[in-house]
């Protein structure tokens, strides 16, 4: 049976693959034995592309990396139809339609592989579908914020069907742990979200054959470089009469970081039927917001804005900047039960691989230049029409980018 928390007495595998691009970076040997998920990005990933390691490659080496403890495997599965409907950076392989080459030529072939005797003692977490329920919600259905491609996945039910399809055949597998994607509290933390995202995440837990018993738990903030705790202010405070949730920052949200975010989506999620048991994971990655800029108090009390800008240790220019953020350093170290109702701190997202390319870069993978990775761009209704805030030079999002693992390293909090 599953253990109710599996990162809890057991190591987290190493992907051999990418220590390999960390320990070649001056300095990256201080983090190269940190565990980061393995992201079966699209079909060919399962047997490994460009003669990389594949799925079976990964497990394997999961066996000798275990010993005789225990282990978690940490899979990324990302490559629902119609991917990235709000953006571009991210877009895949499979067209908004191809629901049935997502369950045939890439759900199925995981499913029997995990499904393996073989790696029976493996404890594999699965991270589902990042980036993408929140969507039908926040960016679809005649919001200021809608695009035409989320309303089309909207409209033809197909990330629904394939997170559910996923969580169904990937949860027949004894010893599997999926984690839902639950976006990040700079996305779902305003209350016209927060219940809705819920209200869809159900809906995808409960089709296509999927239960509620298949979610072992959520995971937030990959997609994201929300702080994990702002100590200098709270929701609850207020300057000169003012609340916080009136700072230009915070612009109404419920929540000023992802730790308190995910405590209280989990009860929600826990109100809306998914079982009393389940656990967040929070992808501490890319949230440290050390180095230099790092505020050592709160601000200052003479408006709401001068307090929250200047105590947050969040720099960036808008919570709605996703891409290469400039200042951004590496959070957390991965850990297992660090906080209630968190089974663990990880780094599913691999520091130092790009989310999106700064310019136009020709490509097999279905990726497109996302404007909001051009460190030039002046943003849109998204991100509030602010500066992109992304580093120069990006390539081709999950490609290696060394300036921003650098980027990362110098900013780490705690520091490395
Ligand atoms: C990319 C994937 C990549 C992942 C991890 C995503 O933004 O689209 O191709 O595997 O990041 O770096």
């Amino acid at each position: 049976g599953r253990v109710d928390n599996p990162y809890a007495g057991a190591k987290v595998y190493v992907n051999p693959e990418w220590s390999a691009k960390a320990a070649a970076e001056p300095g990256g040997d201080r983090i190269a034995d940190q565990p980061t998920g393995v992201w079966l990005d699209r079909i060919a990933a399962i047997n490994g592309v460009n003669g990389g390691m594949g799925l079976r490659d990964h497990l394997d080496a999961a066996l000798e990396q275990k010993g005789s403890g225990e282990l978690v495997v940490q899979l990324v599965i990302y490559n629902l139809p119609g991917r990235d409907c709000s953006a571009l950076a991210s877009n895949g392989e499979l067209g908004p339609t191809e629901i049935d080459r997502y369950k045939t030529e890439y759900i199925d072939p995981i499913a029997a592989i995990l499904a393996d005797p073989k790696y029976a003692s493996l404890r594999i977490v699965n991270t589902i579908e990042i980036d993408s329920l929140p969507n039908l919600v926040t960016n679809a259905g005649g919001r200021p914020t809608a695009t035409p491609q989320c309303d089309t996945m909207k409209a033809n039910g197909n990330y629904v069907k394939g997170v559910g399809y996923a969580l169904n055949k990937l949860g027949n597998v004894a010893n599997v742990y999926n984690y839902v994607d639950a976006g990040h509290h700079g996305w779902i933390g305003w209350d016209d979200n927060f219940g809705a995202s819920a209200d869809v995440i159900k809906q995808a837990a409960t089709a296509e054959g999927a239960t509620v018993d298949d979610v072992h738990g959520f995971i937030t903030n990959t997609a994201n470089y929300s702080a994990l705790k702002e100590n200098n202010f709270t929701i609850d405070d207020s300057v000169n009469g003012t609340s916080v949730r009136q700072s230009k920052w915070v612009d109404w949200n419920r929540y000023v970081d992802e730790l308190s975010f995910a405590q209280a989506f989990r009860n929600e999620l826990v109100s809306k039927g998914f079982n009393s048991g389940i656990g967040m994971l929070i992808d501490t990655s890319r949230n440290g917001w050390g180095g230099a800029a790092r505020p050592a108090g709160p601000g200052p009390r003479t408006s709401v804005d001068a307090y929250v800008d200047g105590g947050r240790y969040d720099r960036r220019i808008h919570p709605g900047n996703w891409c290469n953020q400039s200042g951004a350093g590496l959070g957390e170290r991965p850990q297992a039960n660090p906080a209630a109702g968190i089974d663990a701190y990880v780094w599913m997202k691999p520091p130092g691989e790009s989310d999106g390319a700064s310019k136009e870069i020709p490509n097999n993978e279905g990726k497109g230049f996302d404007r909001m990775c051009d460190p030039t761009y002046e943003g849109n209704v998204r991100n509030g029409n602010n500066p992109s805030g992304a580093l120069a030079n990006a390539p081709l999002s999950g490609h290696w980018f060394s300036a921003q693992f650098q980027e990362l390293m110098k900013n780490a909090y705690p520091p490395l």
